[in-house]
């Protein structure tokens, strides 16, 4: 199963690729990962560190060469879920590529849909207990009087608006492109976890029902 997993911030898109990560065995690949890793060991170029750190993209070239090396490995063989890449279409074009080189192919690509304003009313009353890292919901999940909460910096309705504009910028170009190639599903992100993975599930179903899924 070679997925490709997209979702907005806030969407549960970390929780669902988790879940279907071990569901189908595969490891999970991230961009965002790598690049924070290879931050922490003093391996990355002060202009990619200052990219990062002001929100902007990682040129093209250094996402494709992180991902065609993790993909190479042993236990990406037999599949593999990608989470923060591709974000432009030439990284779209150059993951076709890279797997065409080995008579591969993208089973699917998933989109995890969540109204915006949904999205925003969430980080908007969440709150986290300082001490236990336990997460809470002002209204739906209130915290126990005596939690030492904290409103985290991204969940504040400017930055979160910021963030959702980044998102739809680079899904503008993205999900026309997969829509196109017939690879993509839009699954409804709204509701409990479970559901959501149920979804998930079923649209994966369906395309290792229609012979989709390779190796
Ligand atoms: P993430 O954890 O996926 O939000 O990624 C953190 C940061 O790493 C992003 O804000 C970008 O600066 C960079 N990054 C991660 N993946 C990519 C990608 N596919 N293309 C360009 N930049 C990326």
């Amino acid at each position: 199963m070679r997925i490709v997993f997209v979702g907005p911030p806030g969407s549960g898109k970390g929780t669902q690729a988790k879940v279907l990560c071990e569901r189908f065995s595969i490891p999970q690949v991230s961009t965002g990962d790598m690049l924070r890793a290879a931050k922490a060991e003093g391996r990355l170029p002060a202009e990619i560190v200052q990219a990062m750190a002001s929100g902007g993209l990682v040129p093209d070239l250094v996402v494709i060469k992180l991902i065609d090396q993790r993909t190479a490995q042993a236990d990406a063989k037999a599949g593999f879920l990608l989470d923060g890449f591709p974000r432009t279409v030439p990284q779209a074009e150059a993951l076709g590529t890279m797997l065409g080189a080995n008579a591969l192919r993208l089973d699917a690509v998933i989109a995890l849909d969540v109204p915006e304003e949904l999205l925003i009313e969430r980080a908007i009353h969440r709150r986290t207990d300082k001490r236990t890292g336990q997460i809470y919901h002002l209204q739906y999940k209130p915290p126990p009087p005596d939690a030492d909460l904290e409103h985290r910096h991204d969940d504040h309705e400017d930055v979160v608006r910021k963030r959702l504009a980044t998102y739809l910028a680079m899904t503008a170009d993205l999900l026309p492109y997969y829509e196109k190639a017939g690879l993509l599903t839009r699954v409804n992100g709204v509701g409990e976890v479970s559901e959501v993975t149920d979804r998930c599930l079923a649209a994966l179903n369906l395309v290792v029902n229609r012979g989709g899924s390779h190796g």
